[in-house]
């Protein structure tokens, strides 16, 4: 193999592949090394196996709670190993895409931990090979406090419970955080006895309260939630915490484990470069610069917005920079989605983060039942579109949702946003009717 590349990409999931493909299209001989499996983290570990088993807790509560739509069917259960064949194949089916999508831009793909041996020369399976161009895609892995019996082997992360082979009778979840509601959500509604331990007084503390509370309230249905609860230690299968009203302890067959992730740095030799990196990631700037020339940084290893869309974007913004063109890489108008059942999806501004910087902004909020998709499909369940603007330009700063499958429709707010549309340039938009879309256009005309 000729060991010379215009661009090594250490790692093969959103933030590398994207940049892969993207970089071997404008002309760059393009060699990517991943150590698993193509796809990353996301792929086959995270978002997709994760929303392949949420398809099928969707199609269970459906069949079995779907008598005031004129739907009754008796008998519904849940065959978990079919459910888990199903997840296996739609993972191995996207990785073979990725995989010949790379093929077709002729990038060449190693399996192996690559080493930095100088910033222009990495090592992978004994070999060496040079390059004009690094990007740094390594992705991030779950983050395990420092709680005694945290090692417990009932204790899973995202990782180990998607390859659990049935549905526990009863789970914990330590972190009430973004994957700690998905896990929380799909085994609830599976018919696991399911407790969330969250040390801060409310859910998914980068939601608004209002939209947290919602969406806990619909959760609480099938979940118990101790909030302000700080786990002490956990003894096998019980977990100890202490909350406002004293010491208490939950106990489950599984324990989740969901308090964070963080940059996957070390084992590379990247300190021994010079690269300018901490615990907390990768330093880089707006381009995905590192500090070292010929040096770029992308996704979760930069430890700033760990989110896959966000790598892909990265990985860009770092590929169009390696090629001379002016990007860069905005944060404002990253659309973020909790995939529980129902879902909340967000982007831009919150109200506490307006409130928190003094702006002057102007909210409104309606039900999702003024979309009358919405209450064909979801009736009276809970659910609500809040939109913030500035008081003073009337630009649209964000949009929150809750409610359904409110993840689909919150690209569109993104758009707007980015594209700094003001309440009455939404309002000359035309909405397709019925769409649960036109709570933004309902909402914007409260204004
Ligand atoms: P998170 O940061 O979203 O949530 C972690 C939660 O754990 C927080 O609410 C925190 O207060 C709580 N916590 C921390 N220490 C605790 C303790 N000792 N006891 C009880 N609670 C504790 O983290 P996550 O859910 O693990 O997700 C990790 C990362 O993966 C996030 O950065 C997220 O953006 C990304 N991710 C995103 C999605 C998505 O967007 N849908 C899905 C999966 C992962």
């Amino acid at each position: 193999m000729n060991s010379e590349f215009d661009l090594i990409i250490l790692g093969g999931g959103p933030g590398g592949y994207n940049a892969a493909e993207r970089a071997a299209h404008a002309g760059l001989k393009t060699l990517v090394i991943e150590k698993e499996d193509l796809g990353g983290v996301c792929l086959n570990r995270g978002c997709i196996p994760t929303k392949t088993l949420l398809a099928s807790a969707k199609h269970f509560h459906i069949a079995k709670d779907s008598a005031d739509f004129g739907v009754v069917a008796p008998n519904v259960s849940l065959d978990w190993s079919r459910a888990f064949k199903r997840k296996v194949k739609t993972v191995r089916a996207l990785r073979s895409g990725v995989a010949a999508k790379l093929k077709k831009n002729k990038v060449t793909v190693i399996e192996g931990e690559a080493r930095f041996i100088d910033r222009s020369t990495v090592e992978v399976n004994g070999e060496r090979f040079s390059t004009a161009k690094i990007l740094i895609a390594t992705g991030s892995k779950p983050s395990i406090p420092p709680i005694p019996g945290a090692d417990s082997p009932s204790v899973l992360t995202s990782r180990e419970i998607l390859d659990i082979d049935h549905v526990p009778e009863s789970l914990v979840v330590i972190g009430g955080g973004v994957i700690g509601l998905e896990f929380a959500s799909l085994f609830s509604t599976l018919g696991s006895r399911v407790t969330v331990v969250e040390m801060l007084p409310e859910i998914v503390p980068s939601l608004d309260s209002d939209v947290a509370a919602l969406l806990r309230g619909r959760l609480e249905k099938d979940v118990a939630f101790k909030l302000g609860a700080r786990v002490e230690k956990i003894d096998g299968t019980t977990v100890s915490y202490s909350d406002s009203e004293g010491p208490g302890t939950v106990g489950a067959e599984v324990i989740l484990m969901s308090v964070g992730r963080r940059p996957v740095v070390e084992g590379m030799g990247l300190e021994d470069i010079g690269l300018d990196v901490s615990p907390k990631g990768v330093a880089v700037d707006e381009k995905m610069r590192t500090n070292l020339p010929g040096v770029w940084a992308a996704g979760d290893c930069t430890g700033k917005s760990l989110l896959a869309h966000s790598a892909y974007r990265m990985g860009e913004v770092a590929v169009a920079d390696m090629l001379g063109k002016d990007d860069r890489m905005r944060y404002n108008a990253i659309p973020s989605v909790v995939y529980s059942l129902p879902e909340a999806a967000g982007v831009g501004i919150t109200e506490a983060e307006a409130v928190k910087a003094g702006r002057e902004v102007v909210i409104k909020k309606l039900p999702m039942q003024y979309s009358g998709r919405y209450l064909a499909e979801f009736g009276q369940e809970p659910g609500f579109g809040k939109v913030i603007i500035d008081a003073k330009t009337q630009a649209l700063l964000g949009v929150h949702l809750v409610g359904g499958t409110c993840s689909e429709i919150i690209w569109g707010a993104a758009a707007l946003i980015e594209a700094e549309f003001r309440v009455d340039d939404v309002r000359e938009l035309i909405f397709p009717h019925p769409t649960v879309s036109e709570i933004i256009r309902e909402t914007i005309w409260e204004f």
